[in-house]
């Protein structure tokens, strides 16, 4: 999604790099000293923001597996400011800048603030601002994290483009006499640079995107006032720096939905154009300036101001291409697909969006989806699956284990959070902690929890038939004294069906009495005067054969990833369910055997004449069922079938691909396919490894990547 509508972004880079430029040379200034002001302090200042907002897009969201991408970005940054700085070492010598004094704290402070040549403060601007929107949105999420950064950026203002009214105020004006003595403007990484980059990760992680039309008006009116703004400020003498307006916010927030609009490949070389554009340009203003010199040329190259400013364009333009051509070359070319590496699990969030609307379409009015994402949201990746469920609006999951839940909470999973299974009562701290909502799986458990002290929230297993997890249903007296102990928070009351998907008779006879038996205790409650709190029976098969009752969750797993158990399992509802996981390996070699020669350990495969056998790079250890071996299973490669030969290793498999003569090292081999039936659907697969695809997908190893698609 991301990556699809990218490209107006990227090609902005140009002409935001360009306004930059502008900014240090005034091309208009020989000419109209209003347009200048227009040109270079209004229109201009959406550059520095643009860039911010870019970064901010891909850098900072509310869900994160961990912060490898900020850590990223802060090293890219502080790496190209360290070369930055090192190349104006000459131009600094030659301003004069080493001889300043005092040396020390002036240095630390452009160092962190200003940067060490005018322009660079962007760059230190950058790794604070991606710092500080990162907290504020990990912590307060969108509406908390703008409303900090807008006022950090309010107080910006007042330092910058209304610095005239808070100079009239004692206080402010010491206020902000202390701001300047270690930052030349507040125009840097604390009060400018948080709020675009929020604001970036928000329009990122936010579905909704506004209409080409929508956007372009917003920006045409915000643009217009943020001219006014700046007119007014500039006629009245307020200015102190003009850099920050307040309708710079909103100018940005529709520029930017604008720029989404334009969908297409991205532009990957006019990102690096512009970024050495913006970083060579100062110098290249030098440059322009000595070479006008040497040609005695200072009348048309420096003072005419539009003929300097294309000069200086021209010049890093012409730097930025040679960096451009020099990044190709050095670029290692990669074959198309192959970040996935050797093997991978792939997942269609589209079929699982798809499944969840389906899903609720069978629940009746009320009932809302409880998505189940214990054991690695079955193989599916817990956090490409549960952020992605977020993102659409889903609000209650299901784990198994406290930590999956606090792994769910970590990646910016919002909602309800029901641990299903047994938690360890000293962890009763993390629970609270993490807001997650305990099981009680039986009396004895929910008293020691209750003994703990502190509130927790929690949730009322029912054993009705099933004997597995659960207070008693006929064991009232137990029930009543969990709903009054004093530290328990009960918020739900579930049971578990164990055998919904059966069509046998007595199977159903037996389901209804469990569903029965679950509304008697909960009929009994209600005329005892008990406040009944959310109840939830059914999983994947119990909505899907018992579509009726009436609760307020379904906890459904296998069905949400677009499965069944078993290949011939019916269902009362015909649910139009979508595989959402394939599963992928790449061929690592392809080799031939002669007759009599085998092929594995046990050496449990023989060749009866020549043989061509690939090797794919996964076995056992990745999760795939040791019992496919020896012809049991086989893979899809090139649309056709190899059967797998010999014994599955814990990393390894051979297969027979003599009769597919086009296959080639690199090409990808399908172990389990997004597909309804047919060979290699999960419950196909499941059944020849004598399983059901729960537990095939499941036992998918974490060290297959989730490749997510959508
Ligand atoms: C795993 C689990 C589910 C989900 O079951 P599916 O058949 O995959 O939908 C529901 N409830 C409980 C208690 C579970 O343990």
């Amino acid at each position: 999604m991301k990556h699809k509508s990218y490209s107006g972004v990227d090609l902005f880079r140009l002409p935001a790099a360009l306004l930059i430029i502008a900014i240090h040379t005034s091309p208009l200034a020989s000419f109209s000293k209003t347009g200048d002001f227009i040109l270079t302090r209004v229109m201009a200042r959406v550059a520095v923001p643009f860039f911010l907002m870019t970064s901010a897009f891909f850098v900072i969201s509310r869900y994160a597996k961990n912060r490898d991408r900020l850590a990223a970005f802060v090293k890219k940054t502080a790496v190209i400011y360290a070369a930055a700085i090192i190349f104006y070492v000459p131009v600094n010598i030659y301003s004069g800048y080493f001889r300043e004094q005092p040396f020390l704290p002036g240095m630390i402070k452009d160092l962190v603030f200003d940067g060490t040549f005018y322009h660079l403060w962007y760059l230190p601007a950058s790794i604070m601002g991606a710092l500080a929107a990162w907290y504020l949105v990990r912590k307060l999420d969108y509406p908390g994290a703008v409303a900090v950064a807008a006022l950090l950026y309010l107080i910006g203002l007042f330092g910058d483009s209304y610095y005239g009214i808070a100079q009239k105020v004692p206080v402010f004006r010491d206020f902000y006499r202390q701001i300047f003595l270690v930052s030349d403007y507040t125009r840097n990484g604390i009060f400018f640079a948080p709020v675009f980059f929020v604001l970036g990760g928000m329009i990122a992680d936010r579905r909704q995107r506004l209409s080409g039309r929508t956007s372009l008006i917003g920006f045409g009116v915000s643009f217009a006032l943020m001219l006014t703004e700046a007119v007014t400020l500039h006629t009245f003498g307020l200015q102190r720096h003009d850099s920050m307006y307040v309708f710079l916010l909103p100018s940005m927030y529709f520029l930017f939905q604008f720029l989404l609009c334009f969908s297409g490949r991205r532009r990957e070389r006019v990102k690096t154009l512009a970024l050495v554009m913006y970083l060579v340009h100062p110098m290249m203003i030098v440059a322009v300036r000595l070479a006008a010199k040497m040609l005695s040329m200072q009348s048309l190259l420096v003072e005419n101001s539009m003929v300097h400013y294309l000069a200086v364009c021209a010049a890093s333009l012409l730097i930025g291409a040679a960096a451009v051509r020099f990044a190709e070359k050095s670029k290692t070319k990669t074959i198309p697909g192959t970040a996935a590496g050797r093997a991978f699990v792939e997942v269609d969030l589209n079929s699982l969006e798809h499944n969840v609307s389906v899903l609720e379409k069978i629940m009746p009015s009320g009932c809302r989806l409880m998505a189940v994402v214990k054991a690695n949201a079955y193989g599916h990746g817990a956090y490409e699956t549960a952020v992605h469920l977020d993102r659409i609006g889903v609000r209650a999951y299901a784990v198994a284990t406290i930590d999956e839940g606090i792994c769910l909470r970590k990646y910016g999973v919002r909602g309800e959070i029901l641990i299903l299974g047994y938690t360890d009562i000293g962890r009763a701290a993390e629970i609270r902690k993490y807001n997650l909502t305990q099981t009680l799986v039986d009396f004895a458990y929910a008293d020691a929890l209750n003994r703990r002290g502190g509130t927790i929230k929690a949730h009322l297993k029912i054993d009705t038939g099933m004997h597995r997890l659960g207070v008693d249903w006929e064991d009232f007296a137990a029930v009543k004294a969990v709903f009054a102990m004093r530290h328990l928070k009960i918020c739900g009351m579930y049971t578990h069906l164990c055998c919904p998907e059966s069509q046998k008779p007595d199977d159903i006879l037996y389901t209804k009495r469990q569903i029965d038996r679950f509304y008697k205790l909960l009929g009994r409650m209600e005329r005892e005067g008990m406040k009944i709190p959310a109840v939830h029976v059914q999983s994947s098969y119990g909505l899907l054969n018992y579509p009726q009752l009436k609760c307020d969750y379904v906890r459904a797993g296998i069905a949400l990833y677009g499965c069944l158990c078993a290949p011939h399992d019916r269902t009362v509802v015909k649910a139009d369910l979508r595989p959402v996981l394939s599963l992928k390996s790449r061929v690592a070699l392809i080799r031939t055997v002669k007759a009599g020669d085998s092929v594995g350990y046990d050496r449990r495969f023989t060749a009866e004449g020549e043989r061509r056998i690939a090797i794919l790079p996964i076995g056992y250890g990745d999760g795939l069922p040791r019992n496919l071996s020896c012809g049991n299973g086989s893979v899809r490669i090139r649309q056709r079938c190899a059967p797998i030969v010999g014994l599955i290793c814990m990393d390894q498999l051979a297969v027979d691909v003599t009769k597919i003569t086009e296959v080639a090292v690199g090409d990808v081999a399908t172990l389990i396919a997004d597909e309804r039936d047919g060979a290699w659907s999960a419950p196909n697969v499941a059944a020849r490894s004598l399983s059901i695809s729960n537990e095939l997908l499941c036992r998918l190893g974490e060290r297959l990547p989730v490749v997510a698609k959508w």
